[in-house]
C-alpha cells in the first residue's frame, strides 16, 4: 500500500517488522471532491432518495402540478417538471454548489423552519453523483435558461431557451461514478416502485397540488391525480376504491404544555381491511418522515383490537409547534425528533383505539347490508380487486363464500331441493348476523355454553383490578431494563421496579381469556412429537428436585401424558387454537399477542404442565388452569441460554475449556460453536429486551388489568421518588 503525501513523496508501508516499531501512518487531507462524493452519497442513497429532494424543491416553490418522469430505475433519467416560481438567472452560478440556499440564513431559523428544504444540499450531491441538467424560467421573463452542472460548478454558461412556467431538473447515469452502488442498486423495477410510492404519499397530503409519475418512453402514468381538494378522493385515485372504502376519518389533539401540543387528523382503515403489510403514510408538519414508535403502537392496537385486520392502512397528518420538532437529525431529513414524543404518541393510540372499538359495531352493520341487496355478489367481486399501488387487498368475506346463498345458480347444490321450503323461513333468516350465529351454533353447539365461564373469568378480571397500579400502568414511561427480570419505570416522579416476567404472565393469561376460542394461529415449522418433549421436561424436573432416573418410567408417564392431551386435543384446538394430530405431535399454537411468539425453548414445560395442571372436570377451572399454562408459556422469561453480558460469559468458555481437555488437537470445531452458541444467546437476549419495550410495554399500556395482588407480591416495587432525590442532590 502506498500513500501519496501532499508533496508528492511516496512512502512505502510495509508490513510492521519485529526490529522496527511501526511508524503511524500519515493523516492527509481528503481532496475536496472526494469530500464531496462521499457527502453526496448519504444525502442522495438511492435514485428514490434524488426524486424526493426535487420534489420537495418543487413544493418548496409553490407549485400546484408535478411530474415525474423515471428511466431505468431512475439510474438513467428522472426528470421532475414543476409549474413553480422558477430559479432567479442571476443564481444559476451558485445553485449547486454545496450550502447554498434560498430557504435559511441563520442557524436560529431552523426553529421555526416551514419549508422543506434547509441545507442547499440536495442539489449539490447530485452533481456529485450524477448529472445535472436545469431549465427555469422566472415569471415575467421572456424566455429561460438551460444549464448543465458537474461537480457543483455549472459546465457552462447558462444558455438561453424557450421554456414553460415553473422549472425542470434532470438528473442523469445517477451514481455513473460509484459502481458498487450502482451495481447495488441494478434491480430497476424495485425502484421505481419505491419512486411510484413516494409521489403516491406526497400526492395524498398534497391534495391541492397535481402529481403525475411515469416511466421514460410510457404514455400511462402509474400515478396520476388532478387537484382535489379532499384527501380521501386523493386515497381513492391513488390505492383505489377498495381502499377508500374500508378507511375510518380520525382525529386527537393536545394542548397541555406538560405533556404535549399537537393536532392529528387523517384516516385508518376499519376491520374490513387486510393486507400483507402495514401502510403508513405520516406526515409531521407536512414532512414526510417515518416514524417507527408510532407506527408500531399503532399496530399493536390493531393486533389487539381487530386480529383480523392487523395490518392497517394509516395516513395520518400531525402538526405541532415548529419549536417541538428537530428536523435536522437525518441525511436525508427522514426521521425529526419530537419533544413529548411518547405522550403524543399515548395519546393517538388512545384515539385510534376508541376508533376501533366503535368500528367493530359498523362492521357487523355492513355486512348485513351487503347480504340484503341482491347484488351483493358482485360487488363483492369488485372489492377483491387488487389496488395498484400498495399491492393491498381489501378481505371483505364474500358472503356467498360463508354461506351458500348464490342464488343465480343453485343447480348441483343441495338447496336447489329445497326450492318448496316455505320462504317465510328464508325471510326469518334475512339478516345475516342471526345466519351466522345460526351457523356457528351447529358448527360448534358448546360456543354459546361455554361463554358463561369465561365471562365470569373476564368478571374476576375486572373486579380483581388494583386502581393504583392501573393508573401507573396506563400513563408510565418505559426507562430499561435493570437486570434480567425487572426493568425500570417512571410514572410522575415515582420510578418503579416491575417484575417483567410476571406481568407479561398476567397479560398472556388475560389476554387468553379475551381471544377465547378467537385466535389466529402460529403454525410450527416442524411437528413437535409430544412423547420426546415430556420425557425431556420430566427428566428437568427430576433434575431439580434431585430425583430418581428412571427412564421406564418416565416414559410411561410421557406416554400417558401425550394420550392425556390427544384427548382433549379437539377442545384445545377449538378453543385455545393449540393443535396436537393423531400422531402425538404438536403442530399449532395460538397468536396471543400479535408480533410475539413464545420461546420454543420452553415447550417441554409448557405440555408437561398442560398434562399436570389443569383438571379437566370442571369448566371454568379447566379454562382458567389453560389460560394461566399458556400464560406462563408466552411470559417473557429470560432465555435459556445464560446472558453472555454478565458473568455468563463464563458459561460460553467453559464449554470450550472443557473441548480443550478432551481433544487438545483440534479443537476448532468446538470453537465455532462456541462462537455459535454465544451469537444464538446474544440474539436471544437482544430480542427479548426489544420485545419488552416494543411489544410488551405498549400492550401493558392498552390491555393489562393489574390485579390487586401485584402490588403486594413484589411485580411493583417504588424505588424512588425524584422529589426526594432532588432533595439529597440540593444537600449534595
Ligand atoms: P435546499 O432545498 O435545502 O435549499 P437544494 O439544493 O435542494 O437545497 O436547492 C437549492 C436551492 O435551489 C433552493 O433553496 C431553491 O432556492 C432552489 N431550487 C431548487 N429547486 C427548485 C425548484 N424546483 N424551483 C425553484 N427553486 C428551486
Ligand atoms: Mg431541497
Amino acid at each position: 500500500m502506498e500513500v501519496r503525501e501532499p508533496d508528492g513523496v511516496t512512502v512505502a508501508m510495509g508490513e510492521p517488522v519485529a526490529a522496527s516499531v511501526a511508524e503511524p501512518p500519515r493523516i492527509v487531507r481528503l481532496d475536496e471532491s472526494v469530500v464531496n462524493r462521499i457527502a453526496a452519497g448519504e444525502v442522495i442513497q438511492r435514485p428514490v432518495s434524488a426524486v424526493k429532494e426535487l420534489v420537495e424543491n418543487s413544493l418548496d416553490a409553490g407549485s400546484t402540478s408535478i411530474s415525474v418522469v423515471v428511466k431505468d430505475g431512475g439510474l438513467k433519467l428522472i426528470q421532475v417538471s414543476d409549474n413553480g416560481h422558477g430559479i432567479r438567472s442571476e443564481d444559476l452560478p451558485i445553485l449547486c454548489e454545496r450550502h447554498t440556499t434560498s430557504k435559511l440564513s441563520a442557524y436560529e431559523d431552523l426553529q421555526s423552519i416551514k419549508s422543506m428544504g434547509f441545507r442547499g444540499e440536495a442539489l449539490a450531491s447530485m452533481t456529485y453523483v450524477g448529472h445535472v441538467t436545469v431549465t427555469t424560467i422566472t415569471e415575467g421573463q421572456m424566455h429561460g435558461y438551460r444549464v448543465s452542472y458537474r461537480d457543483g460548478v455549472m459546465e457552462h454558461e447558462p444558455k438561453p431557451c424557450a421554456a414553460v412556467r415553473g422549472t425542470q431538473i434532470m438528473v442523469e447515469n445517477l451514481f455513473y461514478n460509484m459502481i458498487a452502488r450502482r451495481k447495488t442498486l441494478q434491480n430497476a423495477n424495485d425502484d421505481y416502485t419505491k419512486i411510484v410510492d413516494l409521489i403516491s404519499r406526497f400526492a395524498i397530503h398534497n391534495s391541492s397540488v397535481s402529481f403525475s409519475c411515469r416511466k421514460h418512453g410510457v404514455n400511462r402514468a402509474d400515478v396520476h391525480t388532478v387537484t382535489t381538494l379532499s384527501k380521501l378522493d386523493a386515497i381513492k385515485t391513488i390505492y383505489g376504491i377498495s381502499v377508500a372504502r374500508d378507511l375510518m376519518e380520525i382525529t386527537a389533539s393536545d394542548d397541555n404544555p406538560s405533556q404535549s401540543i399537537f393536532e392529528m387528523n387523517g384516516f385508518i382503515s376499519n376491520a374490513n381491511y387486510t393486507a400483507k403489510k402495514t401502510t403508513m403514510i405520516l406526515f409531521i408538519n407536512d414532512r414526510l418522515v417515518e416514524c417507527t414508535a408510532l407506527k408500531r403502537a399503532i399496530e399493536v392496537v390493531y393486533s389487539s383490537t381487530l386480529p383480523k385486520a392487523s395490518r392497517p392502512f394509516i395516513y395520518m397528518s400531525i402538526k405541532l409547534p415548529s419549536e417541538h420538532v428537530d428536523v435536522n437529525i437525518h441525511p436525508t431529513k427522514r426521521e425529526v425528533s419530537l419533544l413529548n414524543q411518547e405522550s403524543l404518541i399515548e395519546t393517538i393510540q388512545n384515539a385510534v383505539e376508541s376508533k376501533l372499538m366503535n368500528c367493530n359495531t359498523t362492521r357487523t352493520f355492513q355486512t348485513q347490508t351487503v347480504s340484503c341487496a341482491p347484488a351483493s355478489n358482485f360487488t363483492a367481486r369488485k372489492d377483491t380487486q387488487i389496488s395498484p399501488a400498495s399491492g393491498t387487498k381489501s378481505q371483505k368475506v364474500p358472503v356467498n363464500q360463508m354461506v351458500r346463498t348464490d342464488s343465480r345458480d343453485p343447480f348441483g347444490r343441495l338447496h336447489a331441493y329445497w326450492q318448496d321450503c316455505p320462504a317465510s323461513q328464508h325471510e326469518k333468516k334475512s339478516d345475516l348476523a342471526s345466519v351466522r350465529i345460526a351457523v356457528r351454533q351447529r358448527r360448534n353447539p358448546r360456543e354459546s355454553a361455554d361463554l358463561t365461564s369465561i365471562h365470569e373469568l373476564l368478571n374476576e378480571i375486572d373486579q380483581n383490578i388494583h386502581p393504583g397500579l392501573l393508573e401507573i400502568v396506563k400513563s408510565c414511561t418505559y426507562i430499561g431494563l435493570a437486570d434480567e427480570v425487572f426493568a425500570l419505570l417512571q410514572h410522575n416522579t415515582h420510578l418503579y421496579l416491575v417484575n417483567v416476567v410476571n406481568v407479561s404472565k398476567e397479560l398472556m393469561y388475560q389476554q387468553v381469556i379475551r381471544r377465547f376460542a378467537h385466535f389466529n394461529a402460529i403454525q410450527l415449522s416442524e411437528p413437535a412429537p409430544l412423547p420426546e418433549l415430556l420425557i425431556l421436561a420430566l427428566k428437568d424436573e427430576d433434575l431439580d428436585s434431585g430425583g430418581d432416573n428412571d427412564d421406564e418410567l418416565r416414559k410411561k408417564i410421557a406416554e400417558m401424558n401425550t394420550e392425556l392431551l390427544k384427548q382433549k386435543g379437539e377442545m384445545l384446538e377449538e378453543y385455545f387454537c393449540i393443535n396436537i394430530n393423531q400422531e402425538g405431535n404438536l403442530t399449532r399454537l395460538p397468536v396471543i399477542l400479535e408480533q410475539h411468539t413464545p420461546d420454543m425453548d420452553h415447550i417441554p414445560e409448557f405440555l408437561l404442565s398442560l398434562a399436570n395442571d389443569v383438571d379437566w372436570e370442571n369448566e371454568k377451572e379447566c379454562f382458567q388452569a389453560i389460560s394461566a399454562v399458556l400464560g406462563n408459556f408466552y411470559a417473557m422469561h429470560p432465555p435459556v441460554l445464560p446472558n453472555p453480558a454478565g458473568n455468563g460469559i463464563e458459561y460460553y468458555k467453559k464449554i470450550k475449556d472443557k473441548a480443550v481437555s478432551i481433544d487438545d488437537a483440534d479443537n476448532h470445531g468446538q470453537d465455532d460453536l462456541d462462537q455459535e452458541l454465544l451469537a444464538e444467546a446474544e440474539t436471544a437476549w437482544a430480542q427479548r429486551e426489544w420485545n419488552i419495550q416494543h411489544v410488551l410495554f405498549p400492550s401493558m399500556r392498552l390491555f393489562l388489568k393489574p390485579p390487586k395482588s401485584m402490588a403486594t407480591d413484589g411485580t411493583f416495587i417504588q424505588v424512588a421518588s425524584l422529589e426526594k432525590l432532588y432533595k439529597i442532590f440540593e444537600r449534595c
